[in-house]
């Protein structure tokens, strides 16, 4: 396995080689990170992961400065699963070497709603990086998680819209025994939190049964999650929101295929987990 710092160098390697499957990743990796290695390596000839933690998709006042990096421990898991060709670490300047990211790519309007109304410029923070990504590393296939849905979404609607050459595979959310939905952002957790983190997961499969069961009523479901995470100190619940699973536009009565989305902080950390509804 090469650790590679530089674009011209990831290019040079990847003139060499067949079918490539690719995974992005911020680093600090855990085991959902691993299960989108897992589905890369089956997907293709080659696996590239980068790690890089991309500035431009944090807004002022987020976790940029404190987000962990942990390299040499992301190449040292990686090393230990096998079967990873190359990690692609660029540092800041090799990716963005001027001040400011000239072109962007500024994702249509849905990307301003859920995370996006709470994150101004995050998608287009990310669809920008990914852009920028998959010039360089030039993939046959991406694997995304389904963890960060909205972004999944974002990314499926921009390959398909800028014809970009590349099949996106999604994964599914890697979780801890009691649900919790595995995040980076985990390790902020004080031990009290972390008990309590699994309420999201708990209140998403809660309202999941009761639309099954055919309660239809969506905001009185996401007003009971969010008036009992408020009573057990749960803070800034950007949103419970039940979404059509395709288009991510409000949920109808009639749709089948749903996705309820949840995002809300427990201490100074912001969590977000999802869960589908399939009703055929
Ligand atoms: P991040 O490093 O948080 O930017 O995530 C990199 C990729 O890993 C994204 O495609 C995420 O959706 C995915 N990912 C993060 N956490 C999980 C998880 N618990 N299960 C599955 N995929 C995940």
């Amino acid at each position: 396995m090469k650790i590679i710092h530089t674009i011209a160098e990831l290019r040079a390697w990847r003139k060499t080689v067949g079918t490539v499957a690719f995974v992005p990743t911020m680093g600090s990796l855990h085991a959902g990170h691993m299960s989108l290695i897992h589905a890369a390596k089956a997907a293709a000839e080659h696996t590239v992961v980068s790690i890089f933690v991309n500035r431009l998709q944090f807004g002022q006042g987020e976790d940029f400065d404190r987000y962990p990096r942990t390299l040499e421990n992301d190449a040292a898991l990686i090393a230990e699963q096998g079967g990873v060709d190359v990690i692609f670490a660029p540092d800041e300047k090799e990716l963005y070497p001027n001040v400011i990211q000239q072109y962007q790519v500024t994702p249509p309007a849905i990307a301003e709603e859920l995370c996006g109304a709470f994150r101004p410029g995050h998608f287009r923070g990310v669809a920008t990086v990914v852009t920028k990504l998959f010039n360089i590393v030039e993939a046959d296939i991406a694997c995304f998680g389904k963890k960060d849905f909205q972004q999944l979404f974002v990314i499926q609607s921009m390959v398909k819209d800028l014809n970009m050459n590349i099949q996106i595979l999604p994964v599914d959310t890697g979780r801890a025994e009691d649900g919790l939905a595995l995040s980076s952002r985990n390790a902020f957790l004080t031990a009290d939190q972390r008990n309590e983190a699994p309420r999201l997961y708990h209140h998403l499969s809660r309202m999941k049964a009761a639309i099954e069961a055919g309660d239809r009523d969506y905001s009185k479901l996401a007003v009971q999650a969010v008036t009992d995470l408020r009573v057990r100190g749960w803070h800034d619940i950007d949103y419970v929101d039940t979404r059509n699973a395709e288009t991510l536009k409000a949920a109808s009565n009639t749709d089948h295929k749903l996705v309820i989305l949840i995002a809300a902080r427990i201490g100074s950390t912001r969590l977000i987990d999802n869960i589908e509804v399939n009703l055929d």
